[in-house]
This record gives structure tokens, sequence and C-alpha cells, in this order.
């Protein structure tokens, strides 16, 4: 069955990856990419699969915006059946330095970004009586380096709301899982300079970052109708650090 999805965060790393695994999964796959202010590589990407894949405004962390994007996209492909929680962003510091605002900024984009999200799709999802919802925690929730308090309370976060929140609806047909990507080559990892990146990979017991489109993999896996039975899981993909 032909599926539409909505992907957050769709103009960074991740969210491109994730575009393009279900856009080639099949061919009537349709798939709407959420973009908050850069929307290059979306548009690059909607310019290659005509009426397949689209934009829409989408900053996660304001409910109305939440409410238009639903409304716009059951208005024109007439469902909803895949959303990828994928929007945000860290930015360390020590936690005794760290500001309020630094504080709020990561929980709002990453973990209220999350729960708006469910809570926008929910009901639709309960009245097809199918849907799948996948959230992007990270490994810092499983594993929290230092620097990272607001960010690894956020994924961590992310994992119980879709713990308890895949109770909830698990009877409807609705499933809700995470995945914790540890590190990923994405636009998320430019802050490293390349001395970091070869430390981090030394950390990897395979010795290298792991490719967008493994972690896409997973999700669209997740999605798809041979996950029917998992829910509630949180699934590492980190190349054995954990
Ligand atoms: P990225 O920086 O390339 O993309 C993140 C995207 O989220 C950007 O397009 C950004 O504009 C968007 N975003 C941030 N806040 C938003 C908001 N409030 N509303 C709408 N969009 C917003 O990074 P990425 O690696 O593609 O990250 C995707 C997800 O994966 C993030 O949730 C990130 O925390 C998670 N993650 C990434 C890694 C990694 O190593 N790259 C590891 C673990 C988890």
């Amino acid at each position: 069955m032909p599926t539409v999805t909505l992907i957050t965060g769709g103009n960074g790393g991740l969210g491109i990856a994730l575009a393009t695994a279900f856009l080639q999964a099949a061919p009537d796959n349709v798939v709407w990419l959420g973009v908050r202010n850069r929307r290059n590589k979306a548009e690059a990407l909607a310019e290659e699969h005509p009426k397949r894949c689209h934009l829409i405004p989408l900053n996660v962390t304001v409910d109305t915006e939440w409410t238009a994007a639903i409304s716009e996209i059951l208005s024109a492909s007439g469902r909803l059946d895949v959303l990828v929680n994928n929007a945000g962003h860290h930015e360390d510091a020590l936690l005794a330095t760290m500001s309020d605002a630094i504080w709020q900024d990561v929980l709002q984009s990453n973990l209220t970004g999350t729960f708006l999200g469910c809570r926008a799709v929910v009901k639709h999802m309960m009245g097809q009586r199918f849907g799948r919802i996948i959230n992007i925690s990270s490994l810092s929730a499983l594993m929290a380096p230092a620097g990272q308090t607001n960010y690894a309370a956020a994924k961590a976060g992310i994992i119980g709301l879709t713990q308890s929140f895949a109770k909830e609806v698990a009877r409807a047909g609705i499933t809700v899982n995470a995945v914790c990507p540890g590190y990923i080559e994405t636009d998320a990892l430019v802050q490293m300079s390349p001395e970091e990146r070869r430390a981090a990979a030394m950390r990897v017991p395979m010795r290298r970052l792991g490719k967008p489109e493994e972690v896409a993999a997973a999700v669209l896996f997740l999605a798809s109708p041979s996950a029917a039975y998992i829910t509630g899981a949180a699934l590492k993909i980190d190349g054995g650090i954990l």
C-alpha cells in the first residue's frame, strides 16, 4: 500500500535521507517535508520527485503550525500514514554555565516538538485505525556525554514519551517507536574538527561514523507492515558503541 509520510526537519541531513528512502520504497509513496527557515535541499528533492514530494512550513515548537500543516496534508493527500519526528538540534554547554535560553531551546525543539507532533496526528491516525510514528532520539539519551544535559534530557524524554504513548494507541493499529542514532554524518556534526571526528570514529567499535541512509533504512522498516508488532521500542543505531 502506498504511504503518505510527514518528516519534520526535512531540510536536514537525516531528513533528506529519510525522504529519499520513503520515495524509493514504492513509486506511489508521497512525502511531505516539514521545513522551517532553510529549504534548499528539500526544494531540490521535491523538484526531482514532482507530485510525490512536497514542502510544508513547520516550526515544530508552534502548535498552530502543526494544525495548519496536518490540515493541508489531509486535504491534499487524503491521509497521513507515517510521522517521523526528526527535527531537533543540540547546543552543548556545561550545566554550571548553561543559560535558561539554551536549556529551553533544546527541550522545545526536540521534546516539545515531538509531543506536539504526536498530538497533532493522533486523532486522524485513530480514525483510520492505522499509523506509524517514529521519533528520532539519540544515543545521548542512553549514554549521556558531559556537556549535553539539555540534549540528553530531551532525547531521553522522547524515549519515555514513546513508551507511554505507544501503550495508549496500540489497540488503534498505531505503532510508536524511537530510534537512537550515534554519530551520523550530517550537518549536525559540522562543529566537530577533523581531529574530533577521528576521535569520535575511534570510539565506535566499527571505527567509522554512520551514514544517514543507515538510519533511514531502520526507520523505513519500523514504518513498514513487517514491523506491525514492534511498538514502544528504542532502537540504537551506533556501530556498537553501547
Ligand atoms: P541537521 O542539523 O542536518 O537537521 C536537523 C533539522 O531539524 C534541520 O533542518 C533544522 O532546521 C531542523 N529543526 C531544528 N529545530 C527545528 C524546529 N524547531 N522546527 C522545525 N525544524 C527544526 O541534523 P540531523 O543529523 O539531520 O538531525 C536529525 C535528527 O537526528 C535530530 O533530531 C538530531 O538530534 C538527531 N540525531 C542526529 C545525530 C547525528 O549524529 N547527526 C545523532 C543522534 C541524533
